[in-house]
């Protein structure tokens, strides 16, 4: 599969009928304003600039409840989209959204576009979670919203959040084990960071809300990864996505700016711990086990672990390793 080139277009907080506790999207991306089609060719020229290859180009708005919008601001993003698309230079459209913003009128809207993914933030199959979390939707609206676009055939991944209000481990673990039962192409999984100006930082000044330790987070997050990996849906982000100036906005929390390299580095830990004999792995995925910062240095060397330059498939799916879904996850 090649590579996949994104151009994604900020619209802080448009359609959310509420405030969620851990999300400031002004502080969070950096932007204020939504972008009018003279913006868009600009944002749109700017990262097509930055691609070395320009045939595998999606358009996603993110920041938003995008179907939460009024009817005539969606179309006037999804027509601009369409439109690239039908001109070549993009394949499709992403987008996320809320889940109670996902009914029958707005899926007839979609079912006019080339809808790529629709990303949909789920972050807890707990009811006093999402409660405590201020989210705007139930876990009713989950399941009519999943059924929906899975009896639609329309492309969807969930986004799952580790460490918010009143969750912990037995929750999170049980959202994996619903999003595995799901149709969902993708799943995002980020653990709950504080940032400035949200209802989580007044909960955190107060001492009502105690985020995860950065080690918790990424242990909990590499576990979560490889239960959805082996299912077949893939992880497209492990961590919170923040630009420059924007890290000044941390509070608090398991916030890293290579936490999905800790993700990886924890994941190929737990893998070669569970080995019972010595494995070759080809030399190309040395960097990858090794890790970040070659925190897996000592394992390797306890579990023998040889780098070779070719390493048959089949020879390490025998030995409990497949290497051609860590080539996946690592590179
Ligand atoms: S619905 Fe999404 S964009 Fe809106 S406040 Fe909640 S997390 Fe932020």
């Amino acid at each position: 599969m090649s590579k996949e080139y994104i151009i994604p277009i900020f619209l802080p907080h448009g359609g959310c009928k509420k405030r969620c506790v851990f999300c400031n999207e002004y502080s969070a991306t950096g932007f204020g304003e939504f972008p009018k089609y003279r913006d868009l060719d600009k944002i749109f020229e700017r990262y097509l600039s930055y691609f070395s290859e320009k045939n595998n180009v999606y358009m996603a708005y993110y920041g938003s409840t995008f179907t939460g919008m009024e009817k005539e601001k969606i179309k006037y993003y999804l027509d601009y989209s369409q439109n690239k698309i039908n001109e070549g230079y993009a394949k499709g459209i992403r987008f996320s959204t809320s889940p109670e913003e996902i009914n029958e009128e707005i899926i007839d809207i979609l079912k006019n576009y080339d809808i790529d993914l629709v990303e949909l933030g789920v972050q807890s199959f707990n009811s006093e979670v999402l409660e405590k979390s201020n989210r705007p939707h139930d876990l009713e609206n989950v399941y009519k919203a999943i059924k929906l676009l899975e009896e639609n055939e329309i492309y969807f991944g969930l986004h799952l959040m580790t460490g918010l209000p009143g969750s912990n481990y037995e929750i999170e673990a049980y959202s994996v084990k619903e999003t595995l039962k799901t149709k969902a192409k993708t799943v995002r999984i980020h653990p709950s960071v504080v940032l400035k100006n949200t209802i989580l930082e007044k909960l955190y000044q107060k001492r009502e809300f105690i985020p995860e330790t950065l080690d918790e987070a990424v242990k909990k997050v590499s576990e979560f990864a490889i239960m959805i990996e082996k299912s077949g849906k893939k992880v497209i982000r492990y961590g919170l996505c923040l630009y420059g100036d924007q890290i000044r906005n941390v509070v608090a929390g398991p916030y890293h700016q290579s936490f999905g390299d800790l993700v990886k580095t924890d994941i190929i830990y737990k893998l070669i711990d569970n080995l019972e004999e010595e494995v070759k792995v080809p030399i190309k995925l040395k960097p990858q086990f090794l890790g970040y910062k070659k925190r897996n240095e000592e394992i390797i060397k306890d579990k023998s672990i040889i780098f070779e330059d070719r390493v048959d498939i089949e020879y390490g799916r025998r030995k409990g390793l497949d290497l051609e879904k860590l080539k996946k996850i690592l590179l």
